[in-house]
C-alpha cells in the first residue's frame, strides 16, 4: 500500500480511517428512499479529499464492510497503485482521481464477494462491522509502528452505519473499544437510520463523537462539519450534546441485551438467569446446584455459539 506519510519531521499525522457498511445501501429501517448508495460514497469521497487537503500530513483509509466480509477500499488491499496510471487532465490533484478509482473499483470488488452465495440466506441484517473495526486497529497499528521516531500518530475512525442492534457482536465490539481505549484512537459513529447502543458506548469509552443524523440527504454535511475537524480543533468547537447512551450489556447465553444480570464471581461473565455453571469458566456455583428451574421453558443456546 502506498505510504503517504510526509517526510517532514517533528510533525504530527493526522490518520482517519473511515469504516462504511454497505448496509446503508439497503433502504430499511427508516432510512429515505431517495437516498442513494452512491451519494453515501460520494460523501465519503469528499470526507476523505478535504481530509488530506487540509495538511500535507494527513493520511486517509477507507474499509468497507459488507454481509460476506470486509475489505480495504483505500489505499488497495491488493497492493494497486491506482494514481501510477492517471494522467493529470483537469488539474486535478492525482490523490483525489486515485481515491475515486479505488473506491469504485475496490467497491465493486466487495460486492462480488457474495455473488457465489445464494442471495436468500444471506443475513443483511447482521453484518461483521466489529470485525471491519479490528482491521482497521491492525491498520492503526502498522502505521504507528512505521512512523519516525519524531512523528506523532493520532488516529481516528469513523464508522458509517444503519445502526441497529448488534448484540452478537457484543465481545467483539468491548474488545475494539477497549483496544482503542488503551491506544487513544478516537471512535466516532454517524448512524444513519436506527440507534446503535453499542457504537454510543464505544464513543463515550473513546471520547469520540456519535451522533444519529436526522436526513441521511445532509449527511455530507455532517460528516464536513463534525468529523473533518481534528482531535485539538474539536474542543473549539460548539459540538451538538451528547445522546442518552444506553449502557446495557449483552449476556452471554443468549447475546441479548440486558437491564437486570447475574455475573459469575470468577470470570465476570454475565447472565441473563441463573444457572449452576458458568458456561464461560465452568465454575459452580455453591447453592445453585441444587435449584431447580420453576419454569419449563427453556431458551436454546443459539447455533455456532462456542463455550
Ligand atoms: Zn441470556
Ligand atoms: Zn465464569
Amino acid at each position: 500500500m502506498k505510504d503517504e506519510r510526509s517526510q517532514a519531521e517533528g510533525v504530527d499525522l493526522d490518520l482517519l480511517v473511515i469504516v462504511i457498511d454497505t448496509k446503508v445501501g439497503f433502504s430499511s429501517r427508516g432510512v429515505e428512499d431517495t437516498f442513494p448508495f452512491y451519494r453515501c460514497l460520494d460523501s465519503i469521497e469528499a470526507l476523505a479529499n478535504s481530509h488530506l487537503a487540509m495538511s500535507s500530513n494527513n493520511i486517509v483509509c477507507i474499509l468497507g464492510c459488507h454481509s460476506t466480509g470486509n475489505r480495504f477500499l483505500y489505499p488497495s488491499e491488493d497492493g494497486i497503485d491506482y494514481a501510477k496510471d492517471i494522467k493529470q487532465t483537469d488539474g486535478r490533484f492525482e490523490t483525489f482521481s486515485a481515491i475515486n478509482l479505488s473506491l469504485k473499483t475496490e467497491f465493486l470488488k466487495l460486492m462480488n464477494t457474495d455473488k457465489g452465495s445464494s442471495g436468500d440466506d444471506r443475513n443483511v441484517l447482521d453484518f461483521p462491522i466489529a470485525g471491519t473495526l479490528t482491521r482497521a486497529l491492525c491498520y492503526i497499528n502498522r502505521i504507528a509502528k512505521s512512523k519516525k521516531a519524531v512523528e506523532k500518530l493520532k488516529s481516528r475512525i469513523l464508522v458509517i452505519t444503519n445502526g441497529g442492534e448488534s448484540a452478537a457482536q457484543y465481545m467483539t465490539f468491548m474488545n475494539v473499544f477497549f483496544t482503542c481505549q488503551k491506544n487513544s484512537v478516537l471512535l466516532d459513529a454517524c448512524v444513519i437510520g436506527e440507534d446503535s447502543n453499542l457504537l454510543q458506548q464505544g464513543c463515550d469509552i473513546t471520547g469520540g463523537i456519535y451522533i444519529k443524523i436526522p436526513q441521511p440527504s445532509g449527511l455530507l454535511e455532517y460528516l464536513l462539519w463534525l468529523f473533518l475537524p481534528s482531535i485539538e480543533e474539536r474542543k473549539n468547537l460548539n459540538l451538538p450534546p451528547p445522546s442518552k447512551i444506553d449502557y446495557r450489556a449483552a449476556c452471554f447465553c443468549h447475546r441479548q441485551l440486558v437491564e437486570v444480570g447475574y455475573v459469575c464471581s470468577v470470570c465476570l461473565s454475565i447472565f441473563c438467569r441463573t444457572s449452576p455453571v458458568c458456561v464461560t469458566c465452568y465454575s459452580i456455583f455453591k447453592g445453585a446446584t441444587m435449584q431447580q428451574p420453576k419454569s419449563k421453558k427453556k431458551r436454546a443456546l443459539p447455533p455456532g455459539l462456542i463455550r
